[in-house]
């Protein structure tokens, strides 16, 4: 099934409020199978609106149009649906009622303007709205916008006298029209919108999994899964990228739940095979949280010292509930001196802020002080300055130092790409990576 999200309003346009419905509604719709044809966004004019809903609606099977649902002079989308539908508004007595009844509860007038929010275009269904006064539309856009539009004349449609827009959608197109405040969106979306379209989709039983990996590049995580990630394949595998975290969305859509969740596993388990421990976890799960619940496993603790990421790893470590349980002390050892006074490490100068054996040092020490299993350690050029043509930004050396030997401390050199944030993140993460592997008794393999 094909999907459109149509976005409207002027500050969405205007680049004053980042669309961040689409992206939510992109999310929720590939979940239950659907192909996003495409992300449109209008300004508050009926015109544009009327002309990008005629236009998608003839591309796609379920057409999304969230904002311009209020009560003021520029929420204009359900006029344009029903100029669209060559029909009239008419009023839903019902919302009209409930309106009256938010109203009454809090002790004011409904103002005259909020009656418009009560009008929908004859034909369609109003879709009821548990947080706000501004009510969904469902209606189904079919035929052209071309023609005499039904009640002419005695229209409650703004503009209705427009001429003919474009050629006319296909038949079939279902739109639901929801509200743009994101919590309003959501909350009529999961409950009325979304149980729809999977009926729409013909009753076919959709399992989704999303399996989140680390270390490696996208295209490289792509390669690896070969035939896996073809168009067309059922279950479907697809790759996005936020944070360095390469995510694979695998998407089972067959005629029973049985057989979704069978060939959803198999797929997953290709999946596994193919990339083997890169994959950390899935769905939920965040590298902090697969490193917490190893090392609880284990009845294990860690303890970190940094200089370029700043207290970022031991952020990560601590953002899970529950990270009492195994982690201990955290240092910010950023100058060369706080390097010598508190973790004692030796020859900062000689050796150099960031090189294999000032990590070394921090980590040993840090194990030793805080009594910790593990102790990772960072020291980097997170950049834009202090780059030298030997250590470039986004060099990092990172040390993992485990209490089952003193000789076990293993110091890695990288060369992060991008700006200072990214190179600060990537090393915290490839840290929580280090002792991941440690944990599952598997070298790293990068
Ligand atoms: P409604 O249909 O609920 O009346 P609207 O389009 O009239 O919606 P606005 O008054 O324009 O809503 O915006 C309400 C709030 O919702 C604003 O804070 C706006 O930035 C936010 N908003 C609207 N559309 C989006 C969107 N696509 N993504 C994120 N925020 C949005």
């Amino acid at each position: 099934m094909v999907a459109i999200i149509l976005s409207v309003g002027d500050e969405l346009v205007l680049g004053q409020t980042v669309d961040t419905n689409s992206a939510w509604l992109s999310q929720q719709l590939a979940a239950v199978g659907c192909d996003i044809a495409a992300h449109a966004t209008v300004g508050d004019d009926q015109r544009a609106v009327e002309h990008a809903i005629a236009e998608s609606a003839g591309r796609c099977d379920v057409l999304i149009v969230s904002g311009g649902l209020g009560p003021t002079e520029d929420d204009l989308t359900r006029q344009a649906i029903a100029a669209v539908m060559k029909v009239d508004l008419i009023l839903s007595e019902e919302w009209l009622a409930t309106m009256q009844g938010f109203f009454d509860k809090i002790g004011r007038t409904m103002p005259e303007s909020n009656k418009i929010q009560a009008m929908i275009p004859r034909g369609s269904k109003m879709i009821f709205n548990t947080c706000g006064t501004a009510a969904g539309i469902e209606a189904t856009i079919s035929g052209g916008v071309s023609g005499q539009r039904t009640g002419a004349g005695k229209s409650t449609t703004p503009n209705a006298d427009h001429s003919p827009l474009t050629p006319g959608p296909s038949a079939g197109c279902v739109l639901f029209a929801v509200p743009g405040v994101p919590k309003e969106m959501k909350a009529m979306f999961a409950r009325d919108v979304l149980p729809h379209i999977e009926k729409l989709a013909g009753g076919a039983a959709i399992r989704s999994r999303t399996l989140h990996t680390f270390g490696l590049g996208e295209s490289t995580v792509a390669e690896r899964l070969g035939e896996l990630m073809k168009r067309g394949r059922n279950p479907s595998v697809g790759t996005t990228v936020s944070g360095g975290v390469v995510s694979l969305r695998v998407n089972a859509r067959f005629e029973s739940v049985e057989r979704s969740t069978r060939e959803l596993q198999n797929t997953v388990d290709a999946c596994h095979a193919a990339l083997g421990d890169v994959i950390y976890g899935q769905d939920e799960d965040t590298l902090p949280s697969v490193v917490g619940r190893l090392l609880i496993k284990k009845g294990s603790s860690v303890a970190t010292a940094e200089s370029c990421t700043g207290g970022l790893l031991a952020k990560y470590l601590t953002d899970a509930a529950g990270s009492s349980a195994y982690f201990t002390h955290g240092w910010i050892t950023y100058a060369d001196r706080a390097k010598g006074q508190l973790l004692g490490v030796q020859n900062v100068e000689q050796n150099g802020a960031v090189s294999a054996e000032t990590v070394r040092q921090m980590s040993q020490s840090a194990m030793k002080e805080s009594g910790s299993t593990y102790a990772l350690a960072i020291s980097g050029i997170a950049g834009p300055t202090g780059a030298t043509p030997e250590k470039p930004v986004g060099t990092v050396y990172i040390a993992l130092a485990a209490a089952e030997g003193w000789q076990s401390v293993e110091a890695r050199h990288f060369l992060f790409p991008g700006d200072r944030e990214m190179v600060r993140d990537r090393s915290a993460k490839m840290a929580m990576t280090m002792l991941r592997y440690r944990l599952l008794g598997t070298p790293l393999p990068f």
